[in-house]
């Protein structure tokens, strides 16, 4: 899908707006999260226009597998595979999305309480 020019993620995708990026290629961009809820959060976005996993498609099933790859990819880099990580994909109203741009979040470097709030 093409950017959204109001879309904050799409602006970092393109370097509009600034971010810590720990990781890219062609298909995928990941981040540090500008307010880390754990020592280790970084955001993992597809360089498309995804408002959320409820607007995948199946098309896009190749990249969903893509970003999840990468985000245990990213966990090995980070040395944060040994003790564990989560993968989090919050999706909507209640599931508390608030960037309407496809994201999973990688946060590990504590114990992560479980069910989360
Ligand atoms: P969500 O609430 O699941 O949509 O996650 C959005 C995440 O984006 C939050 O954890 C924010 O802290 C993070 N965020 C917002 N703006 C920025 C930014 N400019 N750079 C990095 N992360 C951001």
């Amino acid at each position: 899908m093409t950017a959204d020019p109001d879309c904050l993620f799409c602006k970092i995708v393109s370097g509009a707006i600034p971010s810590n990026r720990v990781y890219e290629d062609g298909d995928v961009i990941a981040f540090r999260d500008i307010n880390p809820g754990a020592p280790t959060h970084i955001l993992v976005v597809p360089r498309a226009h995804i408002v959320s996993i409820a607007e995948a498609t199946e098309a896009d099933a190749p990249l969903i597998a893509k970003l999840l790859l990468t985000a245990s990819q990213i966990a090995a880099s980070e040395h944060v595979d040994q003790r564990g990580y989560r993968l989090v994909i919050n999706t909507g109203k209640d599931g508390g999305q608030s960037v309407f741009h496809l994201h999973v979040h990688l946060l590990a470097g504590r114990a992560l309480a479980w069910p989360p709030g």
